[in-house]
């Protein structure tokens, strides 16, 4: 609404709308669709529809409407568009933009479903897809050819918090005239400046930090608005993958507290992170923010934060992170992140179990690794269930 507002003005007031009530809270139109007062209005509406007129909810509803707007502006797109979940997000991203006999180059430490789209669907349908070990500029360089049309990485990756460079790889990119899309997740969009770093498209599981609370599924895809409006919105809404409203007006609540919850999140994950350091129990502590971090420098310059993810590696293996993750007194065992509930998953058992051994090995997911997702508790609090539980394990 101000090009002058910061962060939380935007998170708190951006995109609302009100009705002709003047509501103070954002108001969920639970409704599948719109009445026309006239015949007229009705075609006019189905050949060019203004900003506050609506067609059908797939299409488009005023609730959803005031989230991508928000998100959008958050992000620094001209455009967004909201999804049933990160999964649609993703896969509309892609397959909105791709056809058969296109080129695609993605980073090979990528959550499940992302690598399942990847390789079984976009394949399936004739789309070439190059992996490369994203943190690896060189591989980018030789896998990127002039026939590229799209290029694909989460921005940190799942579990073991790698970066990729996004201002590199975008150069890598648009020198072949390649669209770079980025799955921000881990990256949150508190922390994330990708579109200044070159990226085109970005793709948020807004069931993560955006939701907070672990409520609701949903996700949503930002860009251009002529990317956003002409490739992804005319996909989306023929197939489906729609956010509802009332997730929409959720997400709208949880966006008020976003940039506070992400940043005493990253808070309390430096203070764990440091507390768990050097302990004999671990092997590595894996947080960005920490100087020992091997991409320390690269993710201050790219997110100017560490994030609000940990993981570390319980050496004795598979059943001394079993005793731990058991003993564990607040975090809760689950596989989730970004919720104001502290989480502890075991990636090599859960998320990462239909992984072959080699490709749980090239991506360090060793038997004791444990991801942890930090919330909103006390971080002395977590701290000393950590510790105490290490004890035990
Ligand atoms: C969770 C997640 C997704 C998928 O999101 P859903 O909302 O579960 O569909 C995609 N990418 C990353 C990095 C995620 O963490």
């Amino acid at each position: 609404m101000s090009d002058t507002w910061n962060t939380r003005t935007k998170l708190v007031h951006e995109g609302s709308r009100r009705s002709q009530y003047g509501e103070m809270a954002e108001a969920i139109f639970l409704t599948q669709g719109f009445v026309y007062p006239t015949a007229e209005s009705a075609e006019a509406r189905f050949v060019q529809s203004g900003p506050d007129e609506f067609i059908y909810a797939r299409y488009g509803n005023p609730t959803t409407r005031m989230f991508e707007e928000r998100i959008a502006a958050l992000e620094g797109t001209e455009d967004a568009f909201a999804t049933a979940s990160g999964m649609a997000a993703v896969s509309g991203a892609l397959t909105s933009m791709l056809r058969a006999g296109d080129h695609v180059v993605s980073s090979r430490a990528l959550f499940g479903s992302c690598l399942y789209v990847l390789e079984e669907v976009l394949t399936r349908f004739g789309v070439k897809v190059t992996f490369v070990d994203g943190a690896d500029l060189d591989q980018w360089r030789a896998a990127v050819t002039p026939g590229t049309k799209a290029v694909f990485f989460e921005s940190m990756s799942n579990p073991t918090l790698e970066l990729v460079d996004i201002r590199a790889v975008s150069e890598i990119a648009h020198a072949a005239g390649a669209l770079v899309v980025v799955d921000n997740v881990f990256a949150t969009p508190i922390f994330s400046r990708a579109v200044d770093q070159g990226a085109d498209v970005i793709v948020y599981s807004t069931t993560k930090h955006i939701d907070g609370q672990g409520r609701a599924l949903g996700g949503v895809v930002c860009g251009t608005q002529s990317f956003i409006r002409k490739v992804l919105e005319p996909y989306m809404k023929h197939t489906g993958g729609s956010m509802s409203p009332f997730t929409a007006w959720m997400h709208l609540n949880g966006m008020a507290t976003l940039d506070l919850r992400c940043r005493a999140m990253a808070e309390s994950a430096l203070r764990i992170a440091q507390a768990l350091q050097g302990h004999d129990k671990l092997g590595r502590v894996i947080y960005p923010g920490l100087d020992s971090h091997p991409q320390h420098g690269l993710a201050m310059a790219q997110m100017g934060s560490g994030g609000t993810m940990v993981a570390f590696d319980i050496t004795a293996g598979k059943e001394a992170a079993f005793r731990f993750l058991n003993a564990l007194e607040i975090a809760k065992i689950s596989n989730n992140l970004g919720d104001a509930k502290t989480i502890v998953t075991h990636p090599a058992t859960t998320t990462h179990q239909r992984l072959p051994q080699d490709q749980k090995d090239s991506l360090g997911i060793t038997p004791g690794l444990i991801r942890l997702s930090v919330g909103l508790e006390d971080a002395g609090d977590l701290i000393a269930d950590l510790l105490a539980a290490l004890d035990r394990a």
